[in-house]
């Protein structure tokens, strides 16, 4: 038997460790210092306490295992402090503003939970037979529904999984309606400067070509060189409204206009509905499809990755080419899910299917919760609040901070900053990792990229003035150190677990598999 961490429970603290928390245990006060559970646990003792199963005959033909898998073996106790220690050395919406821009951090009502929770949700399986699930589908039409009037749309496709799934669904929904044209040639997708990463990724996936569209000097697409790119080889454009730059795109219904005059198609990257759901319908711009992040705009957990969701809402020219399945209401108010095996009948035209089962029910059931709870009026007054605490944030930062199209007026959701008037040799980074000194996760860095050094802040409706005004001090007084040219930034933040790490070795060659202090020496 291999012994992981013969030491005892917990590793040696090596003197480096102790010089950099300058306390004997390497804890700060209630910050503690946590080892990886591999480095804690040895596979010479177990949680569990069972007694050997009896002899049986193999049935797994000669496969089964014949070395132990090298797991840690920890107590209960052990596991969940292990894990609970771990968990305080996160940010979390609960625990304070999460100001990322263009990823709108709002609080997640704990209403949606009490709801996703009800076991008619909870419980039901995707492959449960559809006349058990008929409350199920209800609440998917119901949410459907309710995108559909918000986006003054035609259709949605629910099941997509989150923002960029969507953009996928999306732009395959535009390639079977060129293809069903005949126009499958069309090889080329634009897409301006301060796009998302994921839309050029998107199109590439897809097999398109991707171009940029320059921006003017005010941060909005630049119409005149869009139109002069349009073309017959133009399959579609790809445009975030409101934009990256925090900026209502206000040639929209001309970029529409344009773009269909040629013969191609509109997406828009939806992930900015925040600043004007119950404002502005998407439809009435001319826009053929686009995502909504349920995880953004109708408070859905972001969840590390895991349960996004993203329906994408398609004008009546895609529907036709929407993904299976979908639910579909029959004539006597029975539920149906329209699954592969009938598209002969039912949906000639579908580009296939993405997923293997309809969608994230947990989210869906929050999701509407959210919508209902909030009504027409209360969606509203949600991107109007979005909209009045980024201004605050930004007039209220404007003199300390470069606000490049500051002067351009109000901006909506989100507002920007460039790292112009920081002291020579600091920069954006400096700011940010001063700012988890403060006891903030950090707005979004670097992002936009038309914008130098940008700090893009998206604070949402649910923050108060008070915690606004707590977050625009702090944010405030480390750019004035910055301004100031104070070094203690430079090695910041001081107070967290872990100080400046090497961030480029860490995207470059990341270390996923922990392995025994001797074997990795050995690797090396
Ligand atoms: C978040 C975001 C996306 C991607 O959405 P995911 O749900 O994270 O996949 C795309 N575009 C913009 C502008 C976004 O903010």
């Amino acid at each position: 038997m291999t012994t992981l961490n013969p030491a005892g429970w917990r590793p040696e603290m090596t003197p480096e460790r102790r010089a950099k928390a300058a306390t004997h245990s390497g804890n700060k006060a209630l910050m503690l210092e946590e080892p990886l559970i591999f480095e804690i646990g040895s596979t010479e003792t177990t949680g569990v306490d069972l007694a050997e199963p009896p002899a049986g005959k193999p049935r797994l033909g000669n496969l089964e295992r014949t070395a132990t898998i090298g797991l840690p073996g920890l107590a209960e106790p052990e596991t969940v402090r292990h894990y609970t220690r771990l968990s305080r050395q996160n940010y979390a919406i609960d625990l304070g503003v999460f100001p990322l821009g263009s990823c709108t951090m709002k609080h997640n009502p704990r209403l949606n939970e009490k709801m996703a929770r009800l076991p008619g949700f909870a419980d039901v399986h995707p492959l449960q037979p559809v006349d058990t699930v008929q409350g199920a589908l209800a609440v998917i039409q119901e949410l459907a529904v309710w995108l559909i009037e918000l986006t003054g749309m035609y259709g949605v496709a629910m099941s997509p999984k989150a923002g960029a799934h969507g953009e996928l669904c999306g732009i395959l929904c535009i390639k079977a309606a060129l293809e069903a044209r005949g126009e499958g040639h069309r090889k080329v997708i634009l897409v301006p400067e301060s796009a998302h990463g994921t839309n050029p990724a998107t199109a590439a996936f897809a097999g398109y070509s991707v171009e940029d569209i320059p921006a003017t000097a005010d941060g909005r697409v630049d119409l005149a060189a869009l139109k002069a790119r349009l073309g017959p080889d133009v399959a579609a454009v790809m445009i975030t409204n409101p934009n990256t730059c925090g900026l209502f795109e206000r040639d929209m219904r001309a970029i529409s206009d344009a773009v269909h005059a040629v013969g191609g198609y509109v997406y828009c990257d939806g992930a900015n509905f925040n600043a004007i759901v119950g404002r502005v319908r998407p439809g009435d711009l001319g826009i053929d499809a686009m995502h909504i992040n349920l995880h953004k705009t109708f408070s859905t957990p972001h969840g590390g990755g895991g349960p996004g969701s993203g329906p994408v809402v398609l004008s009546e020219a895609l529907s036709p080419y929407g993904p299976l399945p979908f639910v579909a209401k029959q004539a006597d108010g029975h539920f149906q899910l329209v699954e592969e095996e009938t598209v002969g009948e039912d949906h000639p035209h579908s580009f296939g299917r993405m997923v293997a089962f309809h969608g994230q029910m947990g989210m869906f059931t929050r999701a509407l919760t959210y919508i209902l709870s909030h009504g027409a009026d209360g969606l509203r007054q949600v991107a109007e609040d979005a909209v009045l605490n980024a201004n605050y944030v930004l007039r209220s930062l404007d003199k300390t901070m470069t606000a490049p199209f500051g002067e351009a007026g109000p901006c909506m959701h989100e507002a920007l900053f460039s790292d112009a008037n920081l002291a020579e040799g600091f920069t954006t980074i400096d700011v940010a990792k001063g700012l988890i000194d403060e006891g903030y996760h950090p707005m979004t860095v670097y992002f936009p990229l038309v914008v130098h050094g940008a700090m893009l802040v998206e604070p949402t409706e649910t923050e108060s003035k008070a915690g606004l005004d707590a977050f625009i001090d702090a944010l405030r007084s480390v750019v004035e150190r910055a301004k100031a040219g104070d070094h203690s930034l430079k090695s910041a933040p001081h107070y967290a677990p872990r100080s400046r790490l090497d961030e480029t070795l860490a995207a470059r060659k990341p270390v996923l598999v922990w392995k025994e202090p001797e074997a990795a020496q050995a690797a090396e």
